[in-house]
């Protein structure tokens, strides 16, 4: 009785590839397991990392994607409190052990068999996807499928990043880069009631920038970000979202007393920090990862709340090499969200 139903994936056959448009058979999920009918998937910058075998582990074919946002299409036995038809997103986040030293600790997002979509089991550029249960988190009515895919990655880490950080409403707080993250962490910066200054490069995005909310603009490619960050008082948190570790280094001098430099955006090249930087100031330097499903549900209520969201630009399935070429461009406005028709 069983017919053979196929969807249709984007997949990389080698490291570097092309994406080839393929059909894959619909399998039933496992114990556990839940199967999405992914409507929207966001193109994260690290998917060139899965893409090129940058991290480790990385198995081809591939199928990447992990900001994926979707409805229940099937549970697996013993999976509860979730339903099909219940709208879900999945992020970074793909599921944890619930055995490792972190996990026991209570800990997951350490987890030291943390699974990613897309890395640990096929992701998001697909119709379907299948992930285990604790990887879900509920998406409010209010956020559209392609508002809340990008929040699972983009969202969650900029949001986390920002309310465990040292800064409390009315401090201020620098958002170092303007892109899929940064236009996020402007947003959130700004509801979290901090003073919020971005910092970017070239004077033509100022406009932008205070249309998402930031009180203060840095033009980066006019000098001295840490002395015009030092002017505005000194920064209690540099929220590092740009790739790039010369940017990184060159903001250290604009935090004041008790400043954090947080490190979000991925580069394996040295920060340059030198101890009388950090010493007389109590500077320190840490990074932040993304954040366990629940608290991709909780970035999703926030944004119910607030009004944050991600500002895309969408493509077919189809379209899914133009989508990666326009993110690793620089030139998205300021996600590139897939979708797929469901
Ligand atoms: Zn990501
Ligand atoms: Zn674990």
């Amino acid at each position: 009785m069983s017919m053979t139903t196929l969807y249709r994936a984007a997949q990389v056959n080698e490291a570097g590839g092309p994406f080839d448009l393929v059909e894959r058979e619909l399998t039933e999920p496992g114990p556990g397991q839940v199967r999405v009918a992914v409507e929207a998937c966001g193109v994260c910058r690290s998917d060139a990392g899965f893409v090129n075998a940058g991290f480790p582990n990385v198995s081809f074919p591939l199928v990447t994607g992990h900001e994926i946002a979707g409805r229940v299409d099937a549970a697996g036995d013993g999976v509860e409190d979730w339903n099909v038809g219940d709208r879900v997103a999945v992020g970074w986040f793909g599921g944890n052990c619930g055995t490792c030293r972190s996990c026991r600790e209570g800990d997951f997002i350490h987890c030291a068999r943390m699974q990613v979509p897309g890395w640990a089991y096929p992701g998001g550029y697909a119709e379907y996807t299948t992930v285990p249960a604790s990887a879900l988190a509920r998406v409010p009515d209010e956020i559209s499928a392609v508002e809340a895919a990008p929040m699972g990655c983009a969202g969650v880490t900029t949001f986390n990043s920002l309310r465990r950080s040292a800064a409390r409403p009315g401090d201020l707080v620098a958002i170092l880069g303007l892109g899929g993250l940064g236009h996020l962490g402007v947003q959130f910066a700004n509801k979290l009631g901090f003073e919020t200054v971005a910092v970017a490069r070239g004077a033509d995005k100022a406009d932008t920038a205070k249309h998402l909310g930031a009180h203060h603009y840095v033009d980066s490619t006019a000098g001295d970000v840490a002395g015009q960050l030092q002017a505005l008082g000194g920064a209690r948190v540099v929220l590092a979202t740009a790739a790039s570790s010369e940017a990184m280094s060159a903001a250290i001098d604009g935090l004041g007393d008790n400043g954090e430099l947080v490190v979000l955006g991925a580069t394996p090249e040295p920060i340059q920090v030198s101890p009388f930087q950090l010493i007389t100031n109590s500077r320190t330097v840490h990074g932040h990862p993304s954040g366990t499903a629940r608290e991709v549900e909780e970035t999703l209520r926030f944004a119910a709340l607030t009004g944050v969201r991600a500002l895309t630009e969408t493509r077919p399935l189809e379209e899914v090499a133009a989508a990666y070429d326009r993110m690793m461009s620089g030139e998205a406005r300021y996600r590139m969200v897939l979708t797929t028709g469901h």
